[in-house]
């Protein structure tokens, strides 16, 4: 087990789109311990494999602490494989948002309150789960990041701007960060 450096805002990587998981193997089992370890490591809720640059649709989740100042429920580490949002429900919420990736950041966001989302766990069995609370926005969050969306793009453009020199910092490598990350390329910017 290990903890991978983390890409940060803005490489590529982030804006692709993943590919689907077909087979189980013990690069994937290992894969998935990684992101927990990396996840964990940084004191993330959740952390989707674009961001250790690995685009596969497989993202892991542990969001019960903020579960449980929510009253939300407790689910334990989570990893889905292939997740899909199948619905998507109830009011639309603001919630503050971060990101492992987009370190410093913070934001208001909103999504709907309620989902249903079908996915593989990580013994490859089918899952359909419907949630709500915090762990349903870290769901959200994580499966668009499998699309390459980041939750800046939820955001309007003049909370984009405001944002904007944080934003610089990170993608010229400035920002002070608290866990291993992958070196910005020179050439970049
Ligand atoms: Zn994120």
């Amino acid at each position: 087990m290990s903890v991978l450096p983390i890409v940060t805002y803005d490489d590529e990587v982030l804006r692709k789109e993943a590919e689907p998981v077909n087979k189980n193997s013990e690069e994937i089992q290992t894969l998935i311990d990684d992101m927990f370890d990396t996840m964990y490591n940084s004191d993330g809720v959740g952390l989707a494999a674009p961001q250790i640059g690995e685009l596969r649709r497989i993202f892991v989740a542990d969001a019960d602490a903020m579960s449980e100042e929510g009253e939300g429920p407790q689910m334990g580490p989570i990893a889905m494989i292939n997740p899909e949002i199948t619905f998507q429900g109830g009011d639309e919420v603001a919630m503050d948002e971060g990101c492992l990736s987009i370190p410093g950041v913070n934001a208001s966001v909103k999504r709907p309150e309620k989902i249903v989302v079908s996915y593989l766990d990580r013994d490859f069995n089918e899952q359909e789960l419907e949630i709500d609370g915090w762990w349903a926005r870290v769901i959200q969050h994580e499966t668009d990041h499998l699309d390459g969306i980041l939750f800046l793009d939820h955001l309007s453009m003049f909370k984009r701007k405001l944002l904007g020199s944080k934003l610089n910092e990170i993608a010229e490598g400035r920002a002070d960060i608290a866990y291993p990350v992958v070196p910005k390329k020179a050439e970049q910017k």
